[in-house]
């Protein structure tokens, strides 16, 4: 996850970055109120996830309340590389004698995580380690020791900084460090780190992407996630720990292991292509357990999706088996039609392995509404991009 510059910027002065004063706001009027509260110049910054704001006009200095008022009334709403601005940072405004670069990050093809500093900051680093290889000095760091204060010097040395700022940028790259080791973070980037006239060394921009996969470890991170820009469906689906993405065809479908259902929406998209053309609405894999719960869970988020005109549950069972998956989809029917949902869509459930005919025989049974069985994959995928076809 790729956070917004004021939410860089939030953890950097939690484990003690320098950073500007600052406050969010989402109006003119808000942005009046916080240069006011910081008095003095402010700057008023474009909270979008991609870089370039500056040259993009996305950053702009106000020298008081009513000028960041005015100046928040042009950016807000500007469309940067295709990223609307809801937000803008108001900052106090430095008066910068230098800018200089210093970033972590998880180097995958070496293994290591990786320690960059530049005396070359403010501008495109990209465009610094292409024209100014030298420039940019690289240091592999290790995972288990970490990096430590004279490494941390060596790096503000080698990267040619001027002398008495040695110890102050060597403080902040240990911070820094902390930022990427203790946030379970796959980058942090201060661009420009800033040589301001009082002296001092500041983070004037901060770029951070989280580990997703340590979200678990990290309660405090779910409130950088931006729910509004997320797929409401994705939403809740996380809210029930399902492993849904949503795609933007009409055959809802659910399956049982990554792989199989990578494999389904495949089937489903080739099948498809003989009935107009109808493709995957979504993948859900709801795993190797899957519960009656799962399974009706599953289910009521993809006949929530106003798209979806056809379902394929497509199971292979194995150490869970199929009676117990059959005995799941009855039941998830049963959970669904006492919660008030109706089963509005035509469901085509295909089973197969471990006690498939038992799983067969316990659908067949139950005679459910709506729902039919079909022997195979192939089978399954193209009677549910008939059944989804028909009203197109
Ligand atoms: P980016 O263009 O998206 O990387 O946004 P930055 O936050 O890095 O800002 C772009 C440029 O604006 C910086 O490189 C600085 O030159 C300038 N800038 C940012 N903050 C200040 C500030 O407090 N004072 C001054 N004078 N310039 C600033
Ligand atoms: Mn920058």
């Amino acid at each position: 996850m790729d956070l917004l510059e004021h939410q860089a910027q939030e953890l950097f002065a939690k484990h003690g970055v320098p950073v500007s004063r600052n406050h969010v706001a989402t109006t003119p009027d808000e942005a009046y109120a916080a240069a006011a509260e910081i008095g003095g110049r402010v700057v008023v910054k474009a909270q979008v996830k991609t870089g370039g704001r500056g040259k993009a006009g996305g950053v702009r200095l106000a020298d008081g309340p009513d000028a960041a008022c005015e100046v928040a009334a042009a950016i807000l709403g500007m469309d940067i590389k295709g990223h609307t601005v809801h937000k803008v940072l108001v900052t106090e405004a430095s008066e910068i004698v230098d800018e200089y670069y210093a970033s972590f990050l998880l180097d995958r093809s070496n293994r290591a995580f990786l320690a960059l500093v530049s005396a070359e900051g403010g501008v495109d680093i990209e465009r610094v380690a292409a024209e100014k290889a030298d420039a940019l000095v690289r240091l592999q760091v290790d995972p288990a020791g970490g990096l430590d204060r004279d490494s941390a010097l060596r790096l503000a040395a080698d990267a040619g900084l001027p002398e008495d700022l040695h110890g102050d940028v060597a403080e902040i790259l240990l911070r820094l460090w902390d930022v990427f080791r203790k946030e379970d973070a796959t980058l942090v980037e201060i661009n420009p780190l800033a040589r301001l006239a009082d002296g001092t060394v500041r983070a004037l921009d901060g770029k951070v992407t989280l580990d997703d996969s340590a979200r678990f470890r990290q309660p405090g991170h779910s409130q950088f996630v931006d729910v509004s820009a997320t797929d409401p469906l994705e939403v809740r689906a996380a809210e029930k720990h399902l492993n849904y993405v949503k795609l933007d065809g009409e055959v809802g479908v659910i399956g049982n292991g990554a792989g199989l259902v990578m494999s389904t929406l495949d089937v489903v998209a080739y099948a498809g292509e003989q009935y107009g053309g109808v493709k995957p609405a979504n993948f859900l894999d709801i795993g190797g357990g899957a519960s009656a719960e799962v399974m009706a869970n599953g289910l009521e988020i993809i006949l929530g999706d106003p798209d979806v005109r056809s379902v394929l549950v497509n199971v292979f069972g194995g150490i869970t088996a199929c009676d117990a998956v059959a005995n799941g989809i009855v039941r998830a029917v049963e959970l669904l039609t006492s919660r008030g949902e109706t089963i509005s869509k035509p469901l085509v459930v295909r089973l197969d392995g471990n006690n498939a005919a038992e799983g067969r025989r316990i659908l067949a049974e139950a005679a459910l509404d709506g729902v039919r069985t079909e022997d195979t994959m192939d089978g399954a995928a193209r009677l549910a991009a008939e059944l989804a076809g028909k009203g197109a």
